[in-house]
């Protein structure tokens, strides 16, 4: 077996932190050990932190609310078009 439920899912909710600087030392490199020999984690973290960067490179971060407002007038106009 692989899996390590317990310590990924502690990882995993540190990662947040982790990005905010909020991590002791000893945190940090716990982390890193893990990630060290856990693939799903260091995915994971890799994931996410890519996705973030380009929220970051796109400029202002897309509000999901405007999307769906404007996605379901869209379904709403085809509706009534039909
Ligand atoms: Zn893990």
């Amino acid at each position: 077996m692989t899996d390590l439920p317990y310590e990924c899912e502690a990882v995993l909710n540190k990662l947040d932190a982790l990005r905010r600087g909020e991590l002791t030392h000893d945190e940090i490199s716990t982390m890193q050990a893990h990630m060290e020999v856990c693939q799903r984690c260091l995915s994971i973290e890799r994931y996410e932190r890519a996705f973030l960067a380009r929220l970051k490179a796109m400029g202002s971060p897309p509000c999901p609310e405007a999307l769906r407002t404007r996605v379901s007038a869209a379904l709403a106009r085809s509706a009534h078009e039909a």
